[in-house]
Order: structure tokens, then C-alpha cells, then sequence
């Protein structure tokens, strides 16, 4: 019998779809609809119904996505869900590798490598095979073997045109080969060798598809093509799927993801019963017009409408910053205010297009005192002091990982110079060892002599020294004895101010980490039902050093404080907020420029921005901002042209003090300057005071034959001055004030 308040809080086509009967079932609708809720919901359903947890596999976009509905399940029920599969792909491909690593013919101790792993074992494999690393970068062949994976593929079967095909290809050999030696499997691969081990054993594939009779997947617009094949074939005939998607929200095509797996799905799976929400339950009115609004310029959707009961709430603000100083500050103090009028910093999310656009926004909020958290930026498993400590604890267990070896041989320095590492390298590779062998080899032969020979001689000591000392302690023990040997807090602590301070911040809050750690139950019930003993120290290690390097797709080590969040548009896919901003919402920057270049680059663009927008609840702040220093370069630009598509009436702008129009002119000449024979006066001191200058640099003027226009500068002074500016439809122009006749279109 299920409570009754499990299907209370749901409308009805939530309640259909919660209370499916067997068979496969896609929930397809926008956001905020309560798609996630209602697989939350289905799961708690089918646990009162009566299935074991045992028989659950659910799939979630992010590990904290799968950590929250967890949660969420466990209060709904009040009862522990250890045996439940919840987790992303990656997360749930490796707890499968761990269980059989034998058979899908990896190291038992098998290592992650993450992103910034891949890169540098890609690069050694271009140099080794004396590739051209400026015409295959090290960038673009990971991409190349990335995007193979997600499809699927190994190196036999590409069908490579030509000779740059070809040299990929061979890069990607080299790429399996040096990995398999090392031990390491990066992300892509997880999901393809797991996949592969179903396809090769029949035995381990039944087992699985004979336990997970319910298959559940969030966010499935975003899955690629290997993930979909591994879904179909663990489904197979018996396993029930429920998908659960929003063709508008797929903003993950440049990684591989297929829109197209919705529609598939409804043919691979048939028969197949659709269900669709439509009552949003997140955001007012205006919100959701305006989400509408915008994603009705894409062609080829599935189609949907969203309505809701709440009223229209207050209108969508825009600010037009000067630069992006400018709106970085405007933002901290609108965030302060919020706060101030009694709200909490966690209802307040700022979101940005890119990671880069985050360091003028930490800065203004450090300015102002507001606690802010970075999710999905420089996340807390990549940054640098944190991916040398885990380097040493991994060399400390296992010294013949390279990638651990590499990264800290001289970290701190200890005066071995890449000259000596190019050699140990070179004779590694020459005798197919690891890195460790050929230094304690080249230590025995006397290969090196002098300071470089005591150094590497110091290091190899040390890392004895810590595998020994840490043999048999706990994860939080190991993880300390490692910070206090490796004399990292004090390397990196040298480094001028905050950032000094924040690394050794850090370092000490990875202890903690350490601490909080549980790990997953590697085992919780053999493949032949026979219980397994908990898992050793050194296990334990293992496990939260794959943890870290999954995570580190993700956020820093969970804070409980009240924190403003800090995030790009990506990583906010499937949360909400009270109060959003949406930054740098200029040309150029979102749409990102790249988007140029293919039209479907747009159309995603456009579907990221739908995301953005539907993250708000309340209250939703665009800003754009007419200059704006990114990269290193400074550019002036034009509003978005997604905020020319929502509806005038629904968006009100913000003028501020010093940044409105205040012609040193009499009221009646207020509209126009300029060119007027005895009429507005011409100032004389453009620019260099806002608060009286007619003309300022970002300011829309229409010009009789040219149009509309934003000034980006201008030249001299009076009547005769140059004034630069970019019409939307003409261009770029300089015209001369006395003759242009501009107007102020505010
Ligand atoms: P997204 O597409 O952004 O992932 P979603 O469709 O998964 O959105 P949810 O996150 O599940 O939507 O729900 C959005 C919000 O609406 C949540 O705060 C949820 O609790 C609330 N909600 C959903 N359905 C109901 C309902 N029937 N009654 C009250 N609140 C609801
Ligand atoms: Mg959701």
C-alpha cells in the first residue's frame, strides 16, 4: 500500500507517470515541470510496491544530483537505500569496473585519469610517436579519442580519410597502448569498457540485466551514443526504463550528446507510453513567458508549451553595464541587497557562459564581503595544491603510477630538472616500465651522476619512505602524514596573499575531505549472492582517489555555509533559484562566438540560454555589458540577441546614477545633440565626467539613414569631434558629431 502522501503532491500526468504500470515509459516536458520529481517520486513508488532496492538502477546528470534524490528518497520512505545504483554514468561504469575488473582485463588497482590527466598522457604519446605537436595538439587529438569513445569506437573501427585522420588514428593506438600499461582508464573509456565487457560475457551481462529490472535516467536528452547503447543493452527485453528529458534543454552536442536519443527511444524501446507535464512549478509568469519566448526561435522541436498558476511576478530586469567591472559590482550589490532584505545568500545563483567571466565576480563579492562559492569552476579535485597531494597519496600506494609520478617528481622543487625527467621518460619507454622502475633502476646502474643523481635519489626516499609509513592507516591518517611529508602547505603557502592563504585553505580542507569520505560498499552482494568483508585501509585509499578524480567534473568539497553561487550555465542544468543573474549576456560572448561558425551551434546556444532562464524562480536579472576585458582582450559588443527576443513588455531596465543620459543641454534638446544649427549645446568635455557628458561610450543612438547603434568612443572635441559607433544593421562607422544628428534611443 503507498502512502498516501506520496502521490498526493503531484498532479495528475505526474501521478500517471509515477504510477506507470510495467512497460517503458518517457516523461518529455519543460523545465521545471517536475520531471525530477517525478523520478524521485517513481522510485519511492516501486520501492512501496514492493521491488527491492536491489532491482534499481537510477541515473542522474550530476554525483550531487544523486546524493540530493537520494536523500530525498530516504526521508520519503525512511529507510537506507545502500543498495541502490544511483549515480552518473561514470560513477556507475566504474563501481562495475572495480566489481569486475578482472574480466574486463584491467589492473585490480586500475587508476582514473581526468581531464588534465588525459592531456598530458596524450601529449607524451604525440612526442613519443614524433608527431607534430603544433599540428596535432595535444588538445585536439584527446578530443578526437573522446569523441571516438562516446561513439563507441576503438581505433579498428574508424575508416580514417586521409593522412590527418590517419595520424588520429594512430595517435589514439598509441593513447590505448600507453594507458593500458599504465593502468589508466579516463572517463570515456569507463563507460566504453563497460559496455564491452557486457558485449564480450554473456554471463555478466544476464547477471545484470536479471537484477536491474528498473531502469531510471534523468536528463536523458544529454546522453550520448555510447551511453545509450549501454542503457539498450542492459534493458534488453525484461529491464523496464523510465527516460525523462526536455529536447530544449540538450546543451551537451559538443560533447557528443544526441538530441536524437528521445526520439529513438520511443522506436528502440516500443512499445513506449509518453507522458507530458506541462504546469511549471518553479517560476512566475514572466519567467517562464520569456524562456518561452526564446526557445520558439529554434526550428525542430519536439514541441511544448508551459504554463503556470503562479502570477506573472515581477518583470525580467536588464542592466547595461559600462564593462564588466561594472557588472560584476552591479550584481555583488544587488546580491547584497537580497540578502540584506533578508534573504539568503544560497537562493542567489549567478550564472556566466564561461569559466573566465568568474573572476571579476569572485572579486566583487569578496569587495563586498558576500560569501560565494564557485560550483563547476575551478572545482576543488583540479585545483593544482589539491591534485599534488592526491599525487603523493597515489604514489604512495601504487609507485609505479606515471601520471602520480610526473606531477610531483619535482613538486616542491628538489632540483630534478626536465632534462633528467625527459631521460627517465625516454628509458621507461625504451624498457616498458614505469617511471618508478627506471629511477630505481638508473639509481642501481648509476645512470645519473651529481646533483641531479642525489635528487632523484632524495625522491625515491621519500616515496619509500611514504608507502611504507602509511602502510595500513586510515584514509584520514594516510591523507595528513602524506600533507606533513610532502611539504606542500609550505610550497604552496609561499605564494603571495589570498592565494597563498586559500591553498593551504585547501590543502588542510582535503583532510577533512578525507575524513568525511564514505565509501561506497564495493560489493554489497557478490555477483554469486556470497557477502564480502569490508574493504581494506588501502582500498579505502583507492576509492576516494577515484572519487576525487569523478568529482572533479563537479563542486568543491560540500560547505555548509550560506554561500551565493557562482557557476556557468552548464553546470546549473536541473537546479533552481529564487534569484538568478544571467552575465555577459552580450554577442560574442552568449551566444558564444564559436556558435558562428555551425548553425546548430546556435540552436544550442539558444537551448543553454532556455536553461539559464528557467533556473529563476523569482526574480531573474539579465546584464550585458557594452565593453568587457575576457581573455586578455577587450572587446565591445552588442546585447545579446537572446534578449531581443524576449518580449519588451515583459523586461524593465535599470538605469543607475551616472550612468543615465544627462545632457548638459536644456530639457527641450534632452532627445537630440549634435548638428542642431543654435540648439543643444555641444559638449566640450565628452566622456570624461559620466555625469554630464551627452554622448557616453555604450549608449544606444539612432541615426536618420544608419539606424540603431551603440557608441563604442570618441575623438576630440565639440562639434568636430569623431564619434565611433556600431550600428546593428550598418556596421562599424565614425561620423563626425556637428553632422550626425544622433539620438538617444533610451
Ligand atoms: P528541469 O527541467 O529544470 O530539470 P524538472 O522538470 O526536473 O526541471 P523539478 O526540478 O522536478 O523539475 O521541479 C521543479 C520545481 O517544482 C521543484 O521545486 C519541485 O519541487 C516543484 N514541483 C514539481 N511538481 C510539483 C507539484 N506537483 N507540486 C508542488 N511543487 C512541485
Ligand atoms: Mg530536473
Amino acid at each position: 500500500m503507498n502512502s498516501p502522501n506520496l502521490l498526493a503532491s503531484l498532479n495528475d500526468a505526474q501521478r500517471a507517470a509515477v504510477s506507470a504500470p510495467p512497460g517503458n515509459s518517457l516523461v518529455l516536458a519543460g523545465a521545471g515541470s517536475g520531471k525530477t520529481r517525478v523520478l524521485v517520486h517513481r522510485i519511492a513508488y516501486l520501492l512501496e510496491a514492493g521491488a527491492s532496492p536491489y532491482d534499481i538502477m537510477a541515473v542522474t546528470f550530476t554525483n550531487k544530483a544523486a546524493r540530493e534524490m537520494r536523500s530525498r528518497i530516504e526521508t520519503l520512505l525512511g529507510l537506507p537505500l545502500n543498495l541502490l545504483w544511483m549515480g552518473t554514468f561514470h560513477g556507475i561504469a566504474h563501481r562495475l569496473l572495480r566489481i569486475h575488473w578482472e574480466q574486463a582485463r584491467l589492473p585490480q588497482n586500475f587508476q582514473i585519469l581526468d581531464g588534465d590527466d588525459q592531456l598530458r598522457m596524450v601529449r607524451r604519446v604525440i612526442r613519443s610517436l614524433n608527431v607534430d605537436e603544433q599540428r596535432f595538439t595535444p588538445r585536439q587529438a584527446t578530443s578526437f579519442i573522446n569523441a571516438a569513445k562516446d561513439e563507441g569506437k576503438r581505433p579498428k573501427h574508424l575508416d580514417p580519410v586521409g593522412p590527418v585522420d590517419k595520424t588520429f588514428r594512430d595517435l589514439y593506438v598509441g593513447y590505448e597502448a600507453a594507458c593500458q600499461q599504465a593502468g589508466a582508464v579516463d572517463f570515456a573509456e569507463l563507460l566504453l569498457r563497460s559496455h564491452e565487457l557486457w558485449l564480450e560475457r554473456a554471463d555478466i551481462l544476464a547477471h545484470y540485466r536479471n537484477r536491474f529490472r528498473h531502469l531510471l535516467v534523468d536528463e536523458f536528452q544529454d546522453t550520448n551514443g555510447v551511453q545509450y547503447a549501454w542503457l539498450k543493452l542492459l534493458a534488453g527485453s525484461t529491464g523496464q526504463m523510465m527516460a525523462v528529458g526536455d529536447d530544449d534543454q540538450s546543451i551537451y552536442g559538443w560533447r557528443g550528446a544526441k538530441i536524437e536519443n528521445i526520439l529513438r527511444f520511443e522506436k528502440d524501446f516500443a512499445p513506449v507510453v509518453v507522458y507530458r507535464l506541462e504546469q511549471n512549478y518553479r517560476s512566475t509568469g514572466n519567467i517562464l513567458q520569456a524562456a518561452n519566448a526564446v526557445i520558439e526561435h529554434n526550428a525542430g522541436r519536439l514541441g511544448k508549451e508551459l504554463w503556470t498558476e503562479t502570477g506573472a511576478g515581477d518583470p525580467l530586469l536588464i542592466y547595461a553595464a559600462y564593462n564588466e567591472l561594472d557588472e560584476a559590482r552591479f550584481i555583488a550589490d544587488r546580491a547584497h541587497d537580497w540578502i540584506e532584505r533578508g534573504g539568503s545568500a544560497s537562493e542567489v545563483a549567478v550564472l556566466y557562459r564561461s569559466n573566465a567571466q568568474s573572476r571579476v565576480l569572485e572579486e566583487a563579492f569578496l569587495r563586498r564581503n558576500i560569501p560565494y562559492r564557485i560550483y563547476g569552476g575551478m572545482r576543488f579535485f583540479e585545483r593544482a595544491e589539491i591534485r599534488d597531494a592526491l599525487a603523493y597519496l597515489r604514489l604512495a600506494i601504487q609507485p609505479g603510477s606515471d601520471a602520480a609520478f610526473e606531477r610531483v617528481v619535482n613538486t616542491p622543487p628538489r632540483g630534478i630538472g626536465d632534462k633528467t625527467i625527459e631521460r627517465l621518460r625516454e628509458f621507461a619507454r625504451a624498457q616498458s616500465i614505469t617511471m618508478w622502475e627506471a629511477l630505481n633502476s638508473a639509481l642501481l646502474t648509476g645512470a645519473f651522476t651529481g646533483r641531479s643523481a642525489t635528487a632523484l635519489a632524495n625522491f625515491a626516499q621519500h616515496v619509500a619512505l611514504l608507502t611504507q609509513v602509511i602502510d595500513g592507516m586510515s584514509l584520514q591518517d594516510a591523507m595528513q602524514t602524506v600533507l606533513e611529508h610532502s611539504r606542500l602547505e609550505a610550497h604552496h603557502g609561499k605564494e603571495a596573499g589570498e592565494r597563498g592563504i586559500a591553498k593551504v585553505e585547501n590543502l588542510r580542507e582535503l583532510v577533512t575531505a578525507a575524513r568525511q569520505f564514505t565509501p561506497e560498499l564495493r560489493f554489497p552482494i557478490a555477483p554469486d549472492g556470497a557477502e564480502q568483508p569490508p574493504q581494506s585501509p588501502r582500498e579505502v585509499i583507492e576509492d576516494f582517489l577515484a572519487h576525487a578524480a569523478l568529482e572533479a567534473g563537479e563542486g568543491q568539497a560540500e560547505s555548509h555555509a550560506a554561500c551565493v553561487q557562482l557557476m556557468t550555465l552548464h553546470s546549473a542544468k536541473g537546479l533552481e533559484f529564487p534569484l538568478v543573474f544571467l552575465a555577459g549576456m552580450d554577442e560574442g560572448v552568449f551566444p558564444h562566438r564559436m556558435s558562428d561558425l555551425e548553425p546548430n551551434r546556435l540552436e544550442e546556444e539558444r537551448r543553454l540560454c532556455y536553461v539559464g532562464i528557467t533556473r529563476a524562480m523569482r526574480q531573474l536579472y539579465l546584464c550585458h555589458a557594452e565593453v568587457r576585458r575576457l581573455n586578455g582582450i577587450e572587446q565591445r559588443s552588442m546585447p545579446s540577441r537572446f534578449i531581443r527576443e524576449i518580449p519588451k513588455e515583459l523586461i524593465s531596465e535599470i538605469r543607475l546614477r551616472g550612468a543615465v543620459v544627462r545632457p548638459a543641454a536644456t530639457r527641450q534638446d534632452q532627445r537630440s545633440f549634435g548638428g542642431q544649427r543654435g540648439g543643444a549645446q555641444i559638449p566640450s568635455r565628452m566622456f570624461r565626467d559620466e555625469e554630464d557628458a551627452p554622448l557616453r561610450i555604450g549608449q544606444r543612438v539612432r541615426h536618420a539613414s544608419f539606424g540603431e547603434g551603440v557608441v563604442l568612443g570618441c575623438e576630440g572635441h565639440g562639434e568636430r569631434a569623431h564619434v565611433h559607433i556600431n550600428f546593428e544593421t550598418a556596421g562599424e562607422k565614425r561620423l563626425i558629431l556637428g553632422m550626425a544628428r544622433l539620438e538617444s534611443v533610451e
